[in-house]
């Protein structure tokens, strides 16, 4: 079945899916969407005996239907190789009466490895499947994780060029020293005096100026995105969900056909949206669990049907769900409307101009998949806490943000289902915090290298190659920009 892709919005249809991983973003600023969602084509049984790149195989190439086998598999090869530090990829653990799928064993510690040490080659192969001499420009904004896995996917690929905007004071000090030392002549780093939300519309700006685009045609570059607005970063994402399924099953925990949770520490949606398209394609998924930290305005979508980003933005311990527009909502939203793009496009347009919209009751009654809850910063210290001492398995914040809500989720609903909560995160990546939570006294004087091996003793995991990398490389960005001033600022960087 060959799968191709729409605008949330309407203007574009029919478009394959090489194309819409290149353009990221659709013309009209909706979201490419599949215009009808395959089935996986082998058993739940026979997936559970596959190692992750055949999973990935399988799940990949039922979305990306024209990519040829040979480069579907060459792109799974190179992506899902010794970059990862556990031959599983992504390894299960048990704890906590949950399963916790790591998401985190890949250059960059965190969960945005997982699609953007594929997505690279999925572009460049994009290119050149459709003949596209120009060079491409990838645009990022990130909440402090997707930056990083962009440029280590990206850095040096030839015929690219990548610019990421984080949020000055907005992440984690790994998060920011991880960027600024990033190598590679084609990687640029800004740091935007403003919050994520800021940086990622004037990205989508910068996406929406048709008069750039022509300039920048001219002179040979286009762009592309390597946000989870990208459908390239959703399809990788959805196979670890199929791959942590076929563990239960190989494990025992569950018979193939048995329904599972699933429990996703929510940001930009992009994740749990991974594990919606998973449930959409024939996996057993129960409830899709979205566990916010304090900007909780997914929380309270799914409690009201209203979605208003009009709150205080809250700086958390959890910073890469520091979000208020929760992009991949969209897609979401063009799905329960009944694929209504007319529809869509005026609740975005509402958004836009209010920063509010709201669904009408139709379009709730379809959101029985998913269970919304959040945890403050309380809450979330506890959990580190509270896992440490009964499973010594320390979570990092995001991760323990998804452990208090399906705690939550658990008490409310008495449901038993075996639950897998996505692990997002190395604890290293934000070791400052998780030691905070374990033990204030002891930790909080500590200098940043001292707790890298203080948590090296409480949580006997080795210290990441991540984290060596980063105690001595030299700092290579230093550009910070209003947001006003994110257009000329790419324009420099690419000699325009
Ligand atoms: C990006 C990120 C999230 C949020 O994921 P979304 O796809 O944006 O919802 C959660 N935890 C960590 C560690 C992240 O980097």
């Amino acid at each position: 079945m060959q799968i191709l892709y729409s605008s949330t919005r309407g203007a574009e249809s029919g478009v394959p899916a090489s194309k819409a991983v290149l353009n990221g973003l659709a013309a009209d600023g909706g979201l490419y969407i599949p215009e009808a969602f395959p089935k996986l084509g082998c058993s739940l049984d026979d997936l559970a005996k596959m190692n992750y790149r055949d999973v990935a195989y399988e799940v990949m190439s039922l979305f990306l239907t024209d990519y040829t086998e040979e480069e579907l598999r060459y792109c799974i090869d190179h992506a899902y190789d010794s970059k990862f530090d556990v031959p599983e990829i992504a390894p299960l653990k048990d704890a906590d009466g949950a399963y916790f799928l790591e998401l985190f064993h890949g250059k960059t510690i965190a969960f945005k490895d997982m699609a953007l040490s594929i997505l690279p080659y999925l572009m460049t192969t994009a290119a050149r499947k459709n003949n596209i001499k120009n060079k491409i420009c990838i645009l990022t904004a990130t909440s402090g994780d997707t930056g990083k896995a962009a440029m280590a996917g990206f850095a040096d690929v030839p015929g690219t060029e990548i610019i990421v905007f984080f949020p000055k004071d907005g992440v984690s000090p790994v998060q920011e020293r991880q960027m600024r030392t990033q190598k590679g002549e084609n990687t640029h780093v800004v740091a935007i005096r403003g919050n994520f939300d800021d940086a990622q519309t004037g990205v989508k700006k910068i996406f929406g100026n048709k008069e750039l685009a022509a300039e920048m045609d001219a002179k040979g570059v286009q762009f592309s995105s390597a946000n989870s607005i990208n459908i390239g970063r959703l399809v990788p994402q959805a196979a670890y969900y199929v791959y942590a399924y076929a563990t239960l099953v190989r494990n025992g925990v569950i018979k193939a056909g048995d329904e599972i949770n699933v429990t996703v520490p929510t940001g930009n949606f992009g994740n749990i949206l991974a594990a919606y398209y998973a449930k959409q394609i024939g996996l057993p998924i129960n409830k899709l669990i979205c566990a916010s930290n304090e900007n909780k305005v997914l929380f309270d979508f799914f409690q009201t049907g209203a979605y208003d980003k009009n709150r205080p933005f809250i700086l958390t311990s959890s910073p890469s769900m520091d979000i208020l527009v929760s992009s991949n909502l969209e897609r979401l939203i063009y799905l329960i409307s009944g694929k209504d793009a007319a529809k869509t496009a005026g609740l975005m347009k509402n958004l836009s101009e209010g920063g509010r919209y709201e669904i009408d009751e139709d379009m709730k009654k379809q959101l029985a998949d998913f269970y919304g809850a959040f945890a403050d910063e309380n809450e979330v210290s506890a959990t580190i806490d509270r896992i440490y001492k009964s499973d010594k398995y320390v979570l990092d914040p995001h991760t323990a943000v998804a452990a208090c809500v399906y705690d939550k989720y658990r008490e409310e609903t008495k449901d038993t289902l075996p639950t897998v909560i996505a692990s997002t995160a190395s604890p290293y990546k934000f070791a400052r915090s998780v030691l905070h939570a374990i033990d204030a006294d002891k930790f909080d004087s500590m200098t940043d290298l001292e707790q890298f091996d203080a948590l090296h003793e409480v949580s006997g995991v080795d210290v990441p190659q991540a984290i060596e990398e980063i105690k001595s490389a030299p700092i290579r960005h230093n550009t910070v920009a209003n947001v006003d001033e994110m257009e000329n600022v790419v324009k420099e960087m690419l000699g325009l």
